[in-house]
């Protein structure tokens, strides 16, 4: 992406334009947390509400009709976003958070029982560990866990010894939201296969950043966020090959998700409807489908080179800065996430005096507490990179921490 298309994108995002305090305008550094939204999204969304606003699936009048087929062509648009074989395979969720609740609440549920293995890594989301903790508290499950070497990244060597133990589930996140780690998907995907596990991605800083592939990674399941890819809140997908969902249980029972109801029994709707009960968050996936539109607009392949170019430049810079240690790997194995330390000033403080200059970025321990504990860390600092973000903008931050440290010094 060239300086002129970079501002032509940001050109796009509204919120980009607006000051946060009295003549300072916004960084925004946070889109690890959530990305902003472009003006076609929120558009997308406000023309559903103002023009064809019904419930879907049920009605035969024209507004219900118009609805269904914008809320079905977006899930068209996200099965061809990640290379799904079918729309059948792409569940609409909330979050990334409820997909990988869905699988432990009913494959999981359905498949597992005590003694059974799983194998989870050390630097996953809470999302993609307290589900697990709970089954495994309610079934006697076992969790064993790739651990993350002190360059930030998987220790294969370990996985494949915890492999002869015969897991039935190996659950991993796709890119680290703390290290920026890309993991290998596709090799920890096919050593689980070959060892009689089903895999899951927890895509949810994968799928927003460069070309996913779930055909060629060869994923069983497929977890992401909408909210994180410039789409809406309250949108997010399970992918899931066709032959697992049909084999799994509902979730949640009601409306949408049946095909008959008797009083004392119902059979379920097919895919995907199965796994979608009540009404949908309708606007918000027409709004994932403007989201997909545009990402694929500006092409996965260019995001993707950009904010390679951009985490390289900020890592140069941040290296610069005494005292400032970015934890995980080196810019080849990294997405556009920089979470780091600065001298023994509490990730608190940081935060809020860079949100003085405008600065919005994130402290704390980002729903990995567990990580940070490996890495003797309460807590870090992260700034994270998306395709609107700019090297002045990371220049800026430079700057702000600097004047940081002397404010401590
Ligand atoms: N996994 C990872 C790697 C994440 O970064 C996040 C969001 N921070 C989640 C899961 C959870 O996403 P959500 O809150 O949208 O469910």
């Amino acid at each position: 992406l060239t300086p002129d298309e970079i501002t032509r994108i940001r050109e796009d995002f509204p919120i980009l334009k607006r000051e946060v305090h009295p003549g300072v305008p916004l960084v925004y550094l946070d889109s690890a947390a959530t990305s902003q939204k472009p003006a076609s999204v929120i558009e997308a969304m406000n023309a559903y509400y103002r023009h064809s606003n019904a419930n879907i699936h049920r009605g035969i009048h024209v507004l219900a009709e118009e609805a269904t087929a914008m809320y079905e062509e977006a899930r068209l648009k996200v099965a061809k976003f990640i290379h799904a074989r079918s729309e059948r395979e792409v569940i609409f969720t909330r979050n990334t958070t409820e997909s990988i609740n869905l699988v432990a609440y009913t494959w999981a549920r359905a498949n597992l029982k005590a003694g059974d293995l799983i194998i989870l890594t050390e630097m996953e989301h809470h999302s993609n560990l307290v589900p697990w903790q709970m089954l495994a508290a309610e079934r006697q499950i076992r969790l064993e866990f790739i651990p993350a070497t002190d360059d930030g990244l998987l220790d294969l060597e370990i996985y494949r010894q915890l492999l002869s133990q015969n897991p039935k589930l190996v659950s991993f996140t796709h890119v680290s939201n703390v290290l920026g780690t890309i993991n290998p998907a596709k090799e920890i995907i096919r050593l689980a296969h070959a060892a009689g596990a089903v895999a899951l991605v927890d895509g949810a800083q994968s799928a927003p950043h460069f070309a996913v592939d779930v055909q060629d990674l060869d994923a069983d399941f497929y977890a992401f966020s909408g909210h994180k890819m410039v789409g809406p809140t309250g949108i997010g997908v399970l992918y899931g090959k066709e032959a697992i969902l049909n084999a799994m249980p509902p979730f949640l029972g009601g409306g949408d998700m049946i095909k008959k109801v008797e009083l004392r029994s119902f059979s379920a709707n097919s895919l995907p409807h199965k796994f979608e009960a009540g009404t949908s968050c309708i606007a918000e996936g027409i709004g994932l489908g403007a989201a997909v539109d545009y990402l694929s607009g500006v092409g996965m392949g260019r995001i993707a080179a950009y904010e390679h170019v951009l985490t390289q430049y900020a890592l140069d810079r941040l290296s610069k800065v005494t005292g400032l240690t970015v934890i995980g790997p080196s810019a080849d194995r990294k997405g556009g996430v920089a979470a780091f330390t600065l001298a023994d000033i509490h990730p608190h403080d940081v935060s809020q005096l860079l949100d003085r200059d405008g600065i919005a970025v994130r402290a704390g321990h980002h729903c990995a507490m567990p990580l940070h504990q490996r890495y003797n860390l309460p807590a870090t600092t992260r700034a994270s990179f998306y395709l609107y973000n700019t090297r002045a903008e990371i220049d800026h931050l430079v700057q702000s921490l600097e004047r940081v440290k002397k404010l401590f010094a």
